[in-house]
This record gives structure tokens, C-alpha cells and sequence, in this order.
């Protein structure tokens, strides 16, 4: 393994996101799976911040398993996002599917994410390389960290090093969850790297009943953070309310991971 800049252990990367600094503070951010209308988003933003959270996110294109499933708002997804991340002083945090969209995306929001199914569209890497903004890089379901780092490596040599690794849990042969949340990914990337991670709990369990408790492991295994998926009514979320919590809930695991 050579990880030539994301390996350079004397050069930590620290990353501000709105008003807080990785490392330092927690990220947590919070928000619907998919954008889906702006009434919604302000509710959430209001809440999420109120307890805490200091980024807003929420898919406007979504990488969907059906092509009949919801997809996203697109361009008016991404306006609404930043209206309302502007409305709450709250960094935005959005997913990029395709090369041909980031100028767009970039265009609105502060953090780029790079979902698990794109970890090695190396074009996509490439591209967002050549962007200012951090980036939010998720594991790919089935990546190894080597395959994992090397996709970080490759946005680094483009210039960006202001990369957030992500867990998002990986398949294996269980499937009363929907993903295996690694927790050992947290220690070993600080383990073989200079940059960031955080755990999403809510893709890595695809439970809400676990999302508490997990969230609370990957903070005490040393996560920078966790990004968490909150709807206002889970039941009635056009994409992902099984692993969504309500506000009160998303109040109760902001008490929890307080005490940590
Ligand atoms: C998401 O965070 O909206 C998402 C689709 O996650 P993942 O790429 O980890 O499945
Ligand atoms: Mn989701």
C-alpha cells in the first residue's frame, strides 16, 4: 500500500466546515435521506440544529437500486438545500452521481459527497479533485480500506485534500441488517491515514432501533463524527424511513453522544 498524500501521518488534513474545525469538534450531520420539499427541510434544519447538529444534509440526485423508485429533486433540490442552509447558518451536504453534474453541485453546497456505489467512478474522483470544496467519501459496500484510501488518494493528487471518510457499512452475509456497520474502519483509517471519519449509521444499520447505540460505539471507537439520516415522519419518507429517526429521537441520541 502507498498512499503517498492521504498516508503523510505529519501532515493531518483539518478541515473546517461551517463553524467548526474535524478533529476539534464533531461533524454531525443531519437530514433527510432525499430532499423532497422545502416546507420539510426547514422543520428538520430547525430541529437538527436546535440539538446540535452543525451541517444539514439531504440527496437532491439519489442513487436509487430501481429506476422506478423516487430519484430526487435534482436542481431544485439543490436550490432548496442551500435556501435553507442559509436560513440556519448550517453547512449543506449533498451526494454527486455524475461527472457532468459537479460544476452544478459545487455550485451549491459546501460539502460534496461521493456515495458507496461511485467509490471507484474514478472520473467522478478525479473531478471533484479538481474542486475547492471538502469531500464526503463513502465506502463502497463491498471496498477494502486499501481500495477505499487509493479512491481517497485519487482526489487527493488532483489538489483536494480535504477528504471525510465515511463508513457506511459493507455487505456481508447478513441480511437482517441491511449493511454491517465496520467499526473497526474508524481505528484503521487513523491507523493508515491523515484524514477524517465519521460513521453513517443510518445506511450502515438500515435500522432505526440501532442507529442510538451505534452511534455511540463509533464516537467512542474514535469517529470525527456521524452523519444521520432524520425525518419529521419516517413512515411516510419517499426513500430510507426505516433507518430515519424522528426529531425526538434525533434529540435522544444527541443527549446520548453528548455525554461521550
Ligand atoms: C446517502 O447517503 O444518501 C446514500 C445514498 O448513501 P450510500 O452511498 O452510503 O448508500
Ligand atoms: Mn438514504
Amino acid at each position: 500500500m502507498e498512499f503517498k498524500i492521504v498516508g503523510d501521518k505529519n501532515n493531518k488534513v483539518s478541515i473546517k466546515i461551517g463553524n467548526i474545525t474535524i478533529g476539534k469538534d464533531k461533524l454531525i450531520i443531519a437530514g433527510p435521506c432525499a430532499v423532497e420539499n422545502e416546507d420539510m427541510l426547514i422543520k428538520i434544519a430547525e430541529k437538527v440544529k436546535s440539538w446540535g447538529a452543525n451541517a444539514l444534509r439531504g440527496g437532491a440526485y439519489k442513487p436509487r437500486t430501481s429506476p422506478y423508485s423516487f430519484q430526487g429533486l435534482g436542481i431544485d433540490g439543490l436550490k432548496m438545500l442551500k435556501n435553507v442552509g442559509d436560513m440556519f447558518n448550517l453547512p449543506v451536504v449533498t451526494e454527486v452521481l455524475d461527472v457532468r453534474d459537479v460544476e452544478i453541485v459545487e455550485r451549491y453546497v459546501d460539502v460534496l459527497q461521493i456515495g458507496s456505489r461511485n467509490m471507484q467512478n474514478f472520473s467522478l474522483l478525479k473531478e471533484v479533485g479538481k474542486t475547492k470544496k471538502p469531500v464526503l467519501l463513502k465506502r463502497g459496500f463491498s471496498a477494502t480500506y486499501e481500495e477505499w484510501l487509493y479512491a481517497a488518494e485519487y482526489i487527493a493528487v488532483e489538489g483536494n485534500t480535504n477528504i471525510i471518510m465515511c463508513e457506511r457499512g459493507i455487505r456481508t452475509f447478513e441480511t437482517y441488517t441491511r449493511n454491517t456497520l465496520d467499526i473497526a474502519a474508524i481505528l484503521v483509517i487513523h491507523e493508515l491515514s491523515n484524514l477524517p471519519i465519521i460513521a453513517d449509521v443510518s445506511h450502515g444499520t438500515g435500522k432505526r432501533s440501532l442507529i442510538i447505540p451505534m452511534a455511540k460505539a463509533s464516537i467512542a471507537a474514535g469517529a470525527d463524527g456521524i452523519m444521520v439520516e432524520v425525518h419529521p415522519e419516517p413512515d411516510k419518507a419517499l426513500s430510507d424511513g426505516e433507518q430515519s429517526l424522528d426529531f425526538s429521537q434525533f434529540e435522544e441520541l444527541m443527549r446520548e453522544i453528548k455525554s461521550y
